[in-house]
């Protein structure tokens, strides 16, 4: 039954911008503010106003598709997509409709098996958000707030290339951590900021065309979606196997019920009477534009992921774990830069657990907790064997608690210079091999749990700072 049917999902991700004001006028872009506060009469959609359309969101919008490998479309045209719903008092959303900024593109996800796979990108478009409804237990009736109103969008749909819900993950995390790095978006899930709409359908295995899709509108969350398109996987298949028919519909995903739930029959293109916006110039995006752009493109965190596991021989989750965070990934590579005979894996624990930990307990990101030349300096120390990793970390707390004495000043002062002279060290093993033989009978019988003692003895009689890799070779060599 497992493999009878195959699973096939396309999902809209709708993101807003973080322009520093709205699409079509100068209204500030920004979450949270008091109720109706961030709005006029243009993003209210009041008669005999007239739009005007922010350039920077036209910028971001080719931003993405450049970095999704779309084609620009260097004449593009905005359209009116009409519907009545409270929270748009226009009745009308400015989209874009046959004619979008980016089409065509694709990207590479990397599932866990370490395989990457193609998605399509169908296109991307900007758009104008909604206004909110809100309930309040105080008013029977429905409130409305028109801040979101005109917030920029842009729609990223993809190709139904996503065959399972791992890839539906990694695709929209992959997204997620696009807009980050671009830049364009904050991605926060919590306020609102990526919504998606979650198509799926499914057909018997042996089938080739595809079966009838259902969409889930507006889910909020990544876990949300994921779900959804586990239940309708299950729904749908049911549906065919009691001998049934799936009808093309639009659903909700309820997260108290765990369920999809029908809201309506799909509605077509031409329900909502698009037409060419009247009050709007076509947009045109010049070479130059997209060059420039094009040019301020980083290199996107699923290639910096592959880069890592195969030039730096890093672990697949390091690797995702370190890339997919800017800040982190600035850290990484910088330390290693200082110094190529780093071990790659040492830079990676460090930031992905001692420095991680002090990200977590902060709002400071990797960056602003320890510089590149620091990290460089407590690891190539620790490597050297000049300090423990035990005293790399008490440095560490130093750097935290803003001591800003240089790390070398701050071994001298905490006294905490490793003895890595195999002679000194080895006038020590001799001493203590010689008041332990009892210890040293216990290993030669075989209890292994002897050898520890009498590293742990040695060690204790350097005051700890003896460095326990000469100390261990030493008392084999005397053993
Ligand atoms: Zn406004």
């Amino acid at each position: 039954m497992l493999n009878k049917y195959d699973l096939i999902v396309g999902l809209e991700i709708h993101a807003e911008l973080s322009t520093n004001s709205k699409i079509y006028c100068s209204c500030k872009n920004e979450f949270g503010l008091e109720v109706n506060s961030v709005c006029c009469p243009i993003c209210t959609g009041m008669p005999g106003t007239l739009p005007t359309l922010n350039k920077k969101v036209v910028e971001y919008a080719v931003k993405m598709g450049l970095a999704t490998n779309c084609k620009i479309n260097q004449i593009s045209k905005q359209d009116r997509k009409n519907y009545f719903y409270p929270d748009l008092p226009k009745a009308y959303q400015i989209s874009q409709s046959d004619i979008p900024l980016c089409e065509d593109g694709y990207l590479d996800i990397l599932l866990e098996d370490g395989k990457t796979k193609r998605i399509g990108i169908t296109r991307i478009h900007i758009e104008e958000d909604a206004g909110k409804l809100l309930k309040t237990d105080k008013f029977d009736g429905t409130l409305i707030d028109f801040n979101r109103c005109g917030v920029p969008l842009i729609e990223i749909v993809s190709e139904p290339d996503i065959r399972s819900v791992e890839e539906a993950k990694a695709y929209l995390e992959t997204i997620k951590s696009y807009l980050k790095y671009l830049n364009i978006s904050d991605a926060k899930m919590q306020e609102g900021s990526i919504r998606c709409d979650v198509n799926v359908s499914v057909k018997p295995t042996s089938q080739k065309n595809l079966g009838t899709r259902c969409e889930m509108k507006n889910v909020n969350t990544f876990s949300g979606a994921i779900k959804a398109i586990e239940f309708e996987y299950q729904r749908q298949i049911d549906i065919l196997e009691s001998g049934g028919t799936i009808n093309q519909e639009t659903r909700k995903w309820d997260e108290k019920l765990s369920k999809t739930i029908a809201i309506r029959s799909k509605e077509n293109a031409q329900d909502y009477r698009y037409f060419p916006e009247p009050d709007l110039k076509n947009i045109f995006v010049d070479n130059d534009t997209i060059e420039r752009i094009s040019n301020d493109i980083p290199e996107m965190p699923n290639h910096k992921t592959i880069r890592y596991i195969n030039d730096f021989n890093l672990p697949q989750n390091d690797a995702k774990l370190i890339a997919n965070n800017i800040q982190r990934a600035t850290l990484f590579e910088k330390t290693y830069e200082l110094n190529k005979k780093l071990d790659t894996k040492s830079i990676a624990n460090w930031i992905l657990t001692t420095i991680s930990e002090q990200v977590n307990k902060t709002s400071k990101n990797h960056l602003e907790i320890i510089t590149p030349e620091n990290l460089n300096k407590i690891i190539s120390y620790i490597q050297s064997g000049s300090i423990s990793t035990s005293s790399g970390k008490k440095i560490f707390k130093q750097i935290v608690a803003n001591n800003s004495k240089s790390i070398d000043q701050l071994i001298t002062d905490l006294g905490l210079e490793q003895i890595s002279n195999t002679d000194e060290l080895e006038d020590i093993v001799l001493k203590v091999l010689k008041e332990n033989e009892k210890s040293i009978n216990d290993y030669k019988n075989g209890k292994t749990n002897a050898f520890g003692y009498l590293v742990g003895q040695c060690i204790k009689a350097t005051k700890g700072k003896g460095n326990p890799s000469i100390i261990k070779e030493s008392l084999k060599k005397h053993i």
